[in-house]
Formats: structure tokens, sequence, C-alpha cells
């Protein structure tokens, strides 16, 4: 079961097993037990699909039956186990009791499966202690972890045939089908003839999006400048605000005559449909992005893009161009990443919070070529309670001085107050994002990198790296992972051709 989504399939296996192979209960549970497994892709509430028993009674009456007796069963195997603690069998109930009962959807993927297991090391480990710890502490073995991965035919040697070519000419062409292959990329990391064959790849492909951008949006960007990226589904706990943040304090400086390394942010996604605050960050973006772009004193140091429209092929054009990865979700958030992935493959170097597959790229590639900033999981936790972002903001003027200039209106003219849900949401002690926690920390690994990328023979030798350390982030890694402990199908040899 890929997600959540279909956990229904368990019901719907038991009655086909049953109504229509007129098998007993016994023998047709022992046969979904060890045909379903589940993949959890995130720990966020969504993720908890809830859906009413009243709609069930009305719509899958036969589904909601075999529901309740895999609980009454379940309920039965907690009471032998744990007798008396009905405190338990009330979290790990099928049923969320209440005005309005609901069936749990997850639950019924993890009791109904022989597997169970998260997207990122850091994932599996937050799911077994956190959101279905009840569940690890039941089935131990149950859970497992399979590190997501991208696969390299397309987010390498397709949408980058120049790297793919230069990459081919050193070590030979056994990447495109294992990618671990790429470590022989190590050998040359300090190879000037390789560097400049490298940086000039990554030029002509910093030129071919600055091309996509201006058709896009009329913005000419220069192609010499630090190309700081950030593209994915917009949503609060992805904080793309703590980027606009950043851009806000570099054109801060910028006006004040202090000196930055110039830089061309760019930041893409889509909003869901109904998701308000989402589509505030857009518009935040593109406001910003336009005072930022239509002020004199930004040209050569300071352009900001909303690339709209982001999508895979967009993407592809995308991650070959980018020197610098946002990766910059609120520890504990994101399940994976997969663009993370993207970026490293084709040579970009990571800023990021301790987060999803972040934390095994970061062990893949070493501290020294990954720019690490923000709270962890656990000082997160802590800090909950008694955060106090209001504080943070006061105490830090460069921090204090970005939000009065989105506050003043600077860059939202005769417009009603669009920035207020957005500035509101970081000065909420509650905030989930925690979003003024991490600005210090984030800003100042910001100056770093750009002082890292000034040094052109140091950021070439860190971008060759995260190359040449990408290829566990495969997804062949990952299909072999998942068959040698869960599918367990037969591998097939192909003909020769
Ligand atoms: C890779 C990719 C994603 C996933 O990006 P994350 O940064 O991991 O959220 C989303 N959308 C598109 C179009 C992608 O190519």
């Amino acid at each position: 079961m890929n997600d959540t989504h279909p956990a229904i399939a368990v019901a719907e296996l038991m009655r086909l097993l049953m109504d229509v192979h007129l098998m007993e209960w016994d023998e047709a549970w022992e046969i979904t037990r060890n045909t379903m497994a589940y993949t959890n892709h995130t720990l966020l509430p969504e993720a908890l699909e809830m859906w009413p028993v009243s709609m069930f009674r009305r719509l899958l009456p036969r589904i909601l039956d075999i529901i309740y007796e895999i609980n009454a069963r379940f309920i039965v195997e907690i009471s032998q186990r744990w007798p008396g603690d009905n405190d338990r069998i009330a979290r790990m109930s099928l049923i969320q009791e209440g005005r309005e009962p609901m069936v749990r959807m997850a639950y019924l993927a993890i009791v109904g499966s022989f597997s169970v297991n998260g997207v990122a090391a850091l994932h599996s480990k937050l799911l077994r202690e956190g959101l279905f710890r009840d569940f690890a502490e039941m089935w131990p073995k149950k859970f497992n972890n399979k590190t997501n991965g991208v696969t390299q035919r397309r987010w390498l040697a397709a949408c980058n045939k120049g790297l793919a070519k230069l990459i081919t000419e050193k070590i030979g062409d056994a990447w495109i089908t294992n990618l671990s292959e790429l470590e022989k990329l190590k050998e040359f990391a300090d190879d000037p003839g390789f560097h400049k064959a490298w940086r000039s790849v990554k030029l002509a492909n910093k030129v071919k999006l600055a091309r996509a951008v201006q058709k896009k949006t009329g913005v000419v960007v220069d192609p010499g400048t630090l190309f700081d990226v950030q593209v994915k589904r917009i949503h609060e706990y992805k904080r793309q605000f703590l980027n606009v943040l950043h851009a806000v304090y570099l054109y801060d400086r910028i006006r004040r005559d202090i000196d930055v390394v110039p830089r061309t942010i760019v930041i893409g996604g889509k909003a869901a449909p109904g998701y308000v605050m989402a589509k505030n960050v857009i518009k935040c973006i593109n406001n910003v992005a336009r005072v930022i772009n239509t002020d004199p004193a930004m040209e050569d140091k300071l352009q900001l893009i909303f690339y709209p429209d982001y999508n895979v092929s967009a993407m592809e054009v995308i991650c070959p161009a980018a020197d610098l990865s946002e990766q910059i979700s609120t520890a504990g958030k994101e399940a994976s990443g997969t663009g993370n992935m993207k970026f490293m493959m084709n040579g970009a170097v990571t800023i990021g919070t301790l987060d999803g597959a972040n934390v095994e790229i970061r062990e893949a590639v070493g501290n020294e070529n990954f720019f690490l900033f923000g709270l962890t999981v656990d000082e997160i936790a802590e800090l909950r309670g008694q955060y106090n972002p209001r504080a943070i903001i006061d105490s830090d003027k460069d921090f204090s001085r970005v939000v009065q200039l989105l506050q003043s209106g600077h860059f939202s003219r005769f417009e009603a107050d669009v920035f207020g849900p957005m500035i509101q949401s970081i000065l909420e002690p509650s905030d989930p994002w925690m979003t003024a926690a991490d600005f210090r920390s984030f800003v100042d690994m910001q100056t770093a990198a750009a002082e890292a990328y000034c040094d052109v023979e140091h950021w070439t030798r860190m971008s060759i790296l995260n190359t040449a350390a990408s290829g566990r982030f495969s997804t062949d890694r990952t299909m072999r992972d998942y068959n040698e402990d869960i599918w367990r199908v037969e591998p097939i040899s192909l003909p020769k051709r």
C-alpha cells in the first residue's frame, strides 16, 4: 500500500477471500496479513486519514462489518498482551470514538500488513517512536525503513546530458545502471582540468535556466551569480517563507551598502487549491520579487524569481543549474524529500536542516560539504511550550529590520495587508513550524555558503563530491531494498539484445 490512501484494500481483500472465494475468516486473515505491506509517506496529520463510520455504513456496509470484526479480534490481542490497559485499547483501536466515530485508516493498514516502513531513516525512527509507537511496541519486527531514491536515468543521464557525458568520459558509463560507480569521481575532486570542465557544464546549464526564467517571467538573471534554488510543493512545513525572510535580509543589506555575494534566488512550487496560507506565500514571493527585481540597486547583486507552473519538466531544467539546494523544512516534518537527491546528483550543495533524507545526504557527503543549520527534532520538542518568537525577533536587529520592512507595506503598496497572515503565523508562540527559531542560524549558514561559493576551487570540489556521494540515492538501491526485505520476487535476467 503506497501511502494510507489504499488502506481499505485490507478489508476489501478479506471480503474477496470470504465472499467470493468462500474462505473462513482465519484462512482469509492469514493470507491478507501475509500479502499486505504498508509504506507511510508523511508524519503530518493528513497521514492519519480518518473516514466517518457513518459514511462507510452508507456506502460500504460490508467493508465496515469486516473492519469491525478485524478490530474486535485486534482488541482481544491487545488485552491479552496488556490486560486492563484500557487507555492503550482506546489509543490503538481502529475506531476513534466520539460524536462522529471515525475509522483510523493508517491503523487498519498497520494491523493488516506484515511490513510497515517509512521512507528515510529519521522518518522511520519517528514512526516507531512517535506516531505508531504503540504498534511498534506490539510488533517491533514489522517496522522497517526504505530510504527513497530517484532514478539517475531521468535525473542525470536524460536531464543533464553535459554532466552525464563528462562523467562517462572520466569513469565510464556503468553509473547508469550502478550509481555507486559515481564514487570514482572522488579521485578527480582536485583535478584542475576536471574542475574546469565541471564548471563549464554547470555554467551552460545555468545559461539554459536563465533563458527559461526570462521567457517565463521576463526577468533577466545573470548566470554568473550563485543560483540558490528552492522548488517543491508550497507548504508551511517546507518554510518557503523562511527563504523569503532571507531574501528580504539580503535586500536590506544591499540597500545599506553592505557587500553581499551576487545571488539569484529561485523559488517554485504549486499550492493545493484550498490551502490559503500556501497561496499567501506565493503572493508574498511575487510581491517581494517585484520590488527587488525593479530596484536598480539590486542589479548584479540580487534577483528573486518565482518560477511559475513548477512540474517535473521544469525540474529537469532547474536541478542541473542549481548551485545551492534549499532543504529547509522544520526538523521532523519532511518524511524524506527527493528533490534534495536530484539536486545533489547534479552537483548542487545542500543548505538544510536535519530532516528527512537530508540526514543521510549529509552522512554520505560529509559535514564539510553540506551547510547544516537549524534546530534538531529533539530541540524543537524541548522548545515547545516555551517558544517566544517575539523575543527572538526583538533581540535580533537584522531580523527586526526584516519584519519591519514586511510590515511597513514596502512590498505591498496599495494592497490590502497581504503579509499580515504570514507574519502573524511566525509570531505565534504556537507556530508549529518554528520559523523564527531558525532564522539566525539560517542566515549565518547562507553567509557561509556564499563565502564558500566565492572560493571557486573549493566550491567545485564540494560540488563534485556531492555528485560522487549520491550513489545510495538511486531508486535502483531503493527497489533492491524493498525486494530483499518485503516483496521477495525473483529478479529476472533480460535476454541480451
Ligand atoms: C522531485 C519533485 C518533487 C519532490 O520535491 P521535494 O523537494 O522532495 O518536496 C516535487 N515536485 C516535482 C515536480 C519534483 O520533480
